[in-house]
């Protein structure tokens, strides 16, 4: 047996489970056999560490799986502090008969957030915003590259949701409103694991990933809560089949294709129109979970429940257990009462209600990611790489992303890009504040304002480029002599809910804000940044404000932000989802029958280079590139991307911001087929934008 570590207490049983030269199928159905009920209960179990009675409950419930949910952090909260942590629950499972080893699992959803000073990452609307895959995927390798560092395995991400309704608190952790584009950016799931065969996952710099949540949790209605508020979050998703398949389904095609090892059902529940189903609890969907991504798809994961939502099945907690189970769960996040769910998950199968055949498909899903994992060798933390936590490389990846996560939405060339020797005047709620920046998610589970942990604020970025940099938060007393006006508003974090700012559901701007862009914008050229999780109603200000840039929640590095804004990187992000002129437009998405928002899904000015000139003939001509570079298979390339980003250009410095409907239609729509390899319908989509302006 391997003793690599010196914590590895490794009984020589010699069995062949543990011989790490045999095929993994071979050693779980080796292991499997040796399993007693309770052992194999114990394996689907996911518990809270807070929720441990004792240290000892490991091994006495033979517990597969802990989590900290956000916010569930060691002290110090430090990354040595985690590897330690989860080291010595680790040597409790080694007290167990088989010494199986926990699987710990975390929410890194834009890093390894639940650690001061790790490298926080834009969330991901605001990777969605990059449209930059190959970026994606280094985000994803950093964000692995951390959390295995301390020990951790398993991430519960990425979110492959796709936002239909802005109202939904949990926006931000979408790529976006468009399936192609959140298809586009799951190489993360590959910067996370490596190959999808899974022969990567024991590296020390790799993890499982989550795609969560399954399926259609980014689809729920307004006004449709099970809690019974107006809450989005959580409810019914009501979509014809069509809809179903292409929209909300599609995403997790991709991320079993990419070998995502878990997949975590929605909260939500699922009403497929035109069936008699009525809506379904996705926990409890067995159409779903055992056909569609089992069967269909051939997901050879295993599907990890959300936190405590068997708990929301209908019935008493018998029936919450084997409802949810038979439908095709393996493990259940239960996370507090892990004793009754042992016991309540053995008792159903001795009375025949969950199949032998279930728990022993679903025992070996797990022990299949476990080994290869790496996990029976090597169970605890490889410390060799702590050091790389919040280090200045895997800093640069994120400060590169939150450059290009920035979507310049409106530009009249008076105030951007800054000059170093202007004297700028910094203001807003969002200007100088890391944990505004960085979101929900952060440190603890619903973030928080101020300096949560180490990073730059958009204001220290501008400050090292700036030769004078005044800063007011409410605006106080802009006073003559400034050359150019910063506003930085925005959303305070949260995580899950409505997200509400102030009180209301509704993306308006805070009282503060407002004054703070009429104020400076009265006063001097301004640029008005907007740092949030979803797009915010800036409706007739924006005639007030020279440059508007979507800046989403960059993460620590606001030095990123800063680089463009100083024209060190260019602007070449664009909208991940539809921009609003009001709440009464929403639900708005590419594709709508009607679809005249404040600026369309696609949307984004670059200061990369000037559109081409020759109008229409440079249209037809890129008509021509783009069915020449399809024929020969460019459609996904960048080259094939370059034809279609030239195209845009021309629409764009045309419009001169003036956007109808019939400009938005067709130039939201071809941004969509883009993403789809479509080049010939995408350029034939803004030649018709192009006309109407
Ligand atoms: C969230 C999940 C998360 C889980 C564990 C739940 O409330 O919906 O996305 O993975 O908590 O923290």
């Amino acid at each position: 047996a391997p003793k690599e570590n010196p914590l590895v207490v490794i009984d020589a049983h010699g069995l062949p489970y543990q011989n790490a030269k045999l095929p993994v199928k071979q050693r779980v159905a080796d292991l499997l056999a040796r399993m007693s009920p309770a052992e194999k209960a114990g394996q689907m179990t996911q518990a809270e560490r807070n929720a441990l009675k004792s240290q000892g409950d490991i091994a006495a419930y033979d517990l597969g799986s802990l989590l900290s949910g956000g916010g569930s952090v060691p002290t110090p909260n430090t990354a040595a502090a985690w590897a330690k942590m989860v080291d010595a629950y680790q040597l409790r499972a080694q007290a167990t008969r088989f010494q199986i080893p926990l699987i710990y699992g975390v929410d890194a959803v834009h890093g390894h957030n639940n650690v001061v000073g790790s490298t926080i990452m834009p969330h991901n609307i605001g990777i969605g915003a990059g449209r930059d895959p190959k970026l994606a995927e280094r985000t994803g390798a950093v964000t692995a590259n951390e959390v295995r560092a301390t020990g951790i395995p398993w991430d519960f991400a990425p979110c492959v949701c796709v936002t239909r309704d802005e109202r939904w608190g949990r926006s931000y952790e979408a790529y976006g409103e468009d399936p192609a584009l959140v298809e586009a950016m799951e190489t993360v799931i590959t910067g996370m694991q490596g190959s999808p065969s899974g022969k990567d996952l024991a590296r020390n710099d790799k993890v499982l990933a989550s795609a969560k949540h399954f399926v259609g949790d980014g689809g729920t209605e307004f006004g449709s809560s099970t809690t019974g508020s107006y809450t989005i979050d959580q409810g019914v998703t009501k979509v014809t089949r069509q809809e179903l398949e292409a929209v909300h389904l599609a995403p997790f095609a991709e991320s079993v294709k990419r070998g995502v090892g878990t997949v975590m059902p929605s909260y939500s529940s699922l009403d497929v129109l035109g069936d008699d189903a009525g809506p379904v609890k996705m926990h409890a969907n067995a159409e779903m979970i055992n056909g569609v991504l089992k069967d269909r798809m051939g997901f050879e994961g295993f599907v990890i429940s959300d936190w405590q939502a068997i708990d929301q099945i209908p019935g008493d907690y018998a029936s919450d257990v084997r409802t949810s189970v038979n439908a095709g769960l393996d493990m259940i996040m239960v996370p507090t009462a892990y004793q009754d769910f042992t016991r309540t998950l053995q008792a159903e199968v001795t009375a025949g209600r969950i199949s032998q055949a279930r728990i022993d498909d679903a025992v070996a899903r797990i022990l299949t990611q476990k080994f290869r994992l790496g996990l029976f060798e090597k169970p605890y933390a490889d410390t060799s790489n702590l050091d790389k936590v919040g280090s200045a490389e895997h800093r640069a990846v994120a400060r590169e992303a939150a450059a290009k996560s920035q979507v310049l939405l409106k530009n009249d060339g008076s105030v951007l890009p800054l000059k170093p020797s202007q004297k700028v005047y910094v203001a807003g709620s969002n200007a100088d504040d890391l944990g505004n920046q960085a979101g929900g998610w952060t440190i603890s589970w619903q973030g928080a304002s101020g300096a949560t942990t180490t990073g730059t604020t958009i204001l220290k970025g501008i400050e090292k480029n700036a030769s004078s940099a005044t800063f007011s938060k409410d605006a106080s007393a802009p006073t003559e002599g400034y050359d150019a006006g910063v506003v930085v508003v925005g959303e305070k974090p949260y995580a899950e809910g409505v997200g509400d700012v102030g009180n209301g559901h509704d993306l308006e701007l805070t009282d503060a804000d407002k004054a703070a862009v009429d104020t400076v914008c009265a006063a001097m050229k301004c640029a008005v940044l907007v740092a949030s999780g979803r797009p915010q109603l800036v409706g007739d200000r924006l005639g007030d404000i020279d440059a508007l840039v979507a800046s989403w929640l960059p993460g620590t590095e606001g030095d990123g932000v800063a680089d463009v804004l100083y024209g060190k990187r260019a602007f070449t992000g664009q909208l991940p989802v539809t921009w609003p002129k009001s709440e009464s437009q929403l639900p708005v998405n590419v594709g709508d029958a009607t679809y005249d928002p404040q600026f369309p899904y696609g949307w984004g000015l670059t200061t990369l280079r000037k559109a081409p000139s020759g109008g229409e003939a440079t249209l037809t001509a890129l008509a021509v590139a783009a069915q020449l570079a399809e024929r020969a298979g460019l459609g996904r390339t960048a080259a094939g991307k370059e034809i279609v980003d030239r195209a845009r250009l021309l629409v764009q410095q045309r419009t001169g911001g003036k956007l109808t409907a019939a400009v938005s239609k067709p130039f939201a729509e071809a941004d969509h087929l883009l993403l789809t390899g479509d080049l010939t319908g995408a350029v034939a989509k803004l030649r018709t934008a192009y006309r109407a302006v």
